[in-house]
């Protein structure tokens, strides 16, 4: 049917107008295009186990065949109170204190619980300390929310550990809170204590609320220790975030967590805030809450993952070592999580478009990467990969990444 020259014309709200995220952008968007003309695509895109061929234990998917009988009504609007103790229970053993169960609120995955807190926190102006790079749905919900994202520098030359200086020097009267990604995506950092200890210094002296998104703590490497900001915070409101969709590779399943800790006797009001906005989701995914007891309590088939020997220790292994040797290009090795972001020689390749480099990467080697400036990374000299695939097809990747770089001006 024609369209009526006075029908009026549906424009997505202006609230969405400075919103960025580029994880499912653009260049996704044109590789979806060129799978649909038949093209086959490697995909070093996405953080999402499971179609590499990463398991849950069985114990959770029949746990979860048991029990979904009982998961056909609502529950509680925070989580099923088995699911709230099992999260409890791990607080504790990650020294969080100062935790009750009324502090502890299931979600469809972390994400929905970050925007949720965003929601409560900020107020039209209200600025919020974010690192660059991010995982880009904290400076979108931030964004959305009415927030100023205000993003501080993550060091490459100190492992990609946030630069406490410039973090400082972004504080002003408006900045209410400081997030970390601990460990990170997309670098693959980990915090040492003494790093955490300064960001808790700092929060301390400009009254910041901190949130730490903590979704890849049980995917560290190299005998490491994952130490949660909030045990070195009691007096301090912290709210921490993980979840199953790494720890256990059910990223489809939709859960995650979020505990407030520390002192909340100054966040009451923010409090009531998160409590509407959860009351109004009226409750996560049953079905998936009821599966977190036996998850966080029963074998944890990732630890076969993380060791020399597992999958993920030893891709991550290769793709260090093959990208380092790569003409032009360099990375930080990743301690946890699996994403690496290598930096390339933008002088040598003559790069000024980051997407421009991801597209025509996509075009001529038929590789989706993400481009750095997709988590707020301000210049086009990174990109991300994600190194979940096997080694037989990392290695072709690295293969056709080397021969295009080989020829590469922009
Ligand atoms: N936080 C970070 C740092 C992530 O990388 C991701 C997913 O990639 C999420 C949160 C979202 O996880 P969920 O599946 O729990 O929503």
């Amino acid at each position: 049917t024609p369209r009526s020259a006075t029908m009026r014309e549906f424009k997505k709200s202006s609230k969405l107008d400075n919103v960025l995220y580029d994880v499912r952008g653009p260049v996704v968007d044109e590789a979806a295009r060129l799978e649909k003309e038949g093209q086959r695509i490697l995909k070093l895109n996405i953080g999402n186990p499971a179609p590499f061929g990463f398991r849950t234990p069985d114990e959770v998917i029949q746990d979860m065949r048991h029990q979904l009988p009982e998961c056909e009504g609502y529950s509680d609007s925070r989580g099923l109170f088995s699911a709230r103790k099992a999260i409890m229970q791990y607080a504790q053993l990650k020294h969080i204190p100062n935790v009750d169960m009324d502090g502890i609120y299931t979600g469809n995955g972390v994400s929905e619980l970050i925007q949720l807190c965003m929601q409560a926190l900020l107020d039209n102006g209200d600025e919020i300390l974010i690192p660059a790079p991010d995982y880009p749905l904290w400076t979108a919900c931030a964004t959305l929310a009415g927030g100023t994202p205000v993003h501080y520098i993550c060091d490459e030359q100190s492992d990609w550990f946030p630069d406490l200086a410039d973090m400082e020097s972004k504080i002003t009267p408006r900045t209410k809170a400081l997030v970390i990604i601990n460990p990170n995506n997309p670098t693959g950092a980990l915090y040492p204590r003494e790093v955490l200890e300064q960001i808790v210094e700092l929060a301390r002296r400009h009254d910041l609320m901190i949130f730490s998104d903590e979704i890849y703590d049980r995917l560290v490497m190299d005998g490491l220790e994952h130490i949660s900001i909030a045990s070195l915070a009691p007096d301090l409101p912290c709210v921490t975030f993980s979840g199953l969709s790494k720890s256990h590779m059910i990223a489809g399943y939709r859960i995650g967590w979020m505990i407030f800790s520390g002192n909340m006797s100054c966040a009451k009001d923010f409090l009531l805030g998160i409590n509407m906005l959860s009351n109004m989701r009226l409750c996560s995914n049953v079905p998936a809450q009821s599966i977190v007891q036996t998850a966080l309590g029963g074998h944890q088939s990732v630890n076969n993952y993380i060791i020399p020997g597992g999958r993920i220790y030893e891709q991550r292994e290769y793709i260090y070592n093959a990208l380092n040797s790569i003409d032009g290009i360099t990375a930080v090795k990743p301690k946890a999580a699996f994403y690496i972001f290598p930096k390339i020689d933008v002088k040598k390749f003559n790069i000024t478009n980051d997407e421009q480099f991801a597209l025509d990467l996509l075009h001529q080697k038929k590789i989706l990467i993400t481009r750095g400036g997709g988590f707020n990374w301000g210049e086009p000299d990174h990109f991300r990969i994600v190194y979940l695939p096997r080694i037989e097809v990392l290695s072709e990747a690295m293969r056709d990444l080397e021969e295009f770089l080989s020829t590469y001006r922009q």
